[in-house]
């Protein structure tokens, strides 16, 4: 079959990388895709948001399957447009993708079924959000309801800062209409931890635990950001609170999803805090975290465009998804002032070949002539398999050492909390 991944960051080079190798697939191709997806896969120069100039250019290249990368196109309904055109969509319809887009949505949706999550309400005045601040105490974690990339969570110590939170989100409208209402919750303790799966509409098949690294600095410092780095299988997500996960979290979502008329389809990222009564729901996504997919695809065994195949038409089964031993682990390196800005244009020095141990995802560059440069905040996530993940940290960093560029910022602590 043939194949077309929408996107072009880092997850989408490990998606391509990853269906290029899978026996069912005979063709990659990628919207628009990137240089270095190029290497992979044929790169088709359309803006997702021209929904005909999409449906043409897919139709004109007989691809048989989509798969849809990041989360604002499902949000938007692109899924919906592309099977109403006859394709297999692998990602949620709209109505289903409100899970992310929506925190008020996902909250209600889990509160009506019971699935694990912080105790929360939601708010459009100003006073009554105070009011339920001085009730509940900090910290407290404020919410903005739509997508706000990453930053319209506040994680608030003081009340002062929930205060201040709100009044940003309701009155001083800092996301738009997407902060419009505000979510306020209970602050969860634990560590956490992202457990995603392919899903059909009925049939759940967990993928290998992973640990993402948020903020920007070792230590867990500074601003959150995309994410700098993952590792997999993240230890503490033991087996019996994998199965716990699956069967009170993310089994529960999908027949939720279906009694309420919108049956889920595509990867179903469940963002979790192991707290003391166990895994419960930090956040659902609708899509294959970044940088989290450089760590799966690496480790995935199996033929990964029957396996997403199978989802479009409801025939997921257990048996198609097995996981190689080993470990996997993903360094990010960042440009310049990420995350508040990013340096674009310089020039990426060392050695960007891919061994069998080592993979590198290219989150943000550009090709200059024969050599690459930056053009992003998260440039390139260098990925190091080994046996166990001593040996894929000591692989990943290796490799780190020898690639840089002006201003290049990387965590040197990625995976150590597995140590602790
Ligand atoms: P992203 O899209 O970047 O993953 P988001 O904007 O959807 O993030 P969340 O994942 O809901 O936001 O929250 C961001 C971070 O804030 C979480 O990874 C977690 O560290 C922290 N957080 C969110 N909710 C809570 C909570 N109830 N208790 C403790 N920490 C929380």
């Amino acid at each position: 079959m043939k194949v077309c991944v929408i996107g072009s960051g880092g997850r989408e080079h490990a998606l391509a990388w990853r269906l290029s190798k899978s026996p069912s697939v005979e063709e990659v191709l990628a919207l628009p895709g990137s240089a270095a997806i190029a290497e992979v896969a044929t790169c088709l120069d359309v803006d997702w948001h021209d929904a005909d100039a999409v449906t043409a250019v897919l139709g004109a290249n007989e691809v048989d399957l989509v798969v849809v990368g990041p989360e604002e196109p499902l949000v938007l309904g692109v899924s919906d447009v592309l099977k109403d055109k006859g394709f297999a969509v692998f990602g949620p319809s709209k109505a289903a993708a409100q899970l992310e887009g929506s925190k008020v949505f996902a909250k209600e949706i889990m509160k009506k079924y019971n699935i694990p999550t912080a105790a929360y309400d939601t708010f459009t005045d100003v006073t009554a959000a105070k009011k339920f601040i001085d009730e509940v105490g900090a910290p407290i974690v404020v919410k903005a309801d739509g997508l706000a990339a990453g930053k319209g969570v506040v994680v608030a110590q003081t009340k002062e800062e929930a205060y201040a939170a709100v009044e940003d989100m309701l009155t001083a409208h800092r996301f738009g209409s997407a902060g419009g209402t505000v979510v306020i919750e209970e602050f969860m303790s634990g560590e956490e931890a992202s457990l995603l799966a392919f899903v059909d509409g009925t049939h759940v098949v967990p993928m290998i635990a992973v640990q993402d690294h948020k903020r920007i600095y070792d230590g867990d410092k500074g601003p959150n950001t995309g994410g700098m780095g993952t590792y997999a299988p993240a230890p503490v997500l033991t087996q019996a609170l994998r199965e716990e996960a699956v069967q009170k979290i993310l089994l529960p979502m999908v027949q939720a999803m279906k009694a309420e008329g919108m049956p889920y389809v595509g990867c179903l990222y469940a963002g979790l805090m192991i707290t003391k009564e166990g895994p419960k729901v930090v956040e659902f996504n609708v899509r294959f975290g970044d940088p989290e997919t450089q760590v799966i695809m690496p480790l995935f065994d199996g033929d990964l465009g029957e396996v997403m195949m199978a989802c479009t038409e409801g025939t997921l089964t257990d048996e198609m998804v097995s996981w190689k031993s080993g470990s996997a682990a993903c360094v990010m390196l960042a440009s310049a002032g990420y995350p508040e800005s990013s340096h674009k244009g310089d020039v990426i020095k060392g050695d960007l070949t891919e061994q069998d141990t080592v993979m590198l995802f290219h989150s943000g560059t550009a090709k200059q002539g024969d050599h690459y440069v930056t053009a992003g905040g998260r440039v390139l996530g260098i990925v190091g398999l080994g046996n166990d993940l001593r040996h894929a940290l000591d692989r990943a960093y290796n490799r780190v050492e020898t690639v840089t560029f002006d201003g290049c910022q990387f965590r040197r602590d990625i995976g150590q909390k597995a140590f602790k």
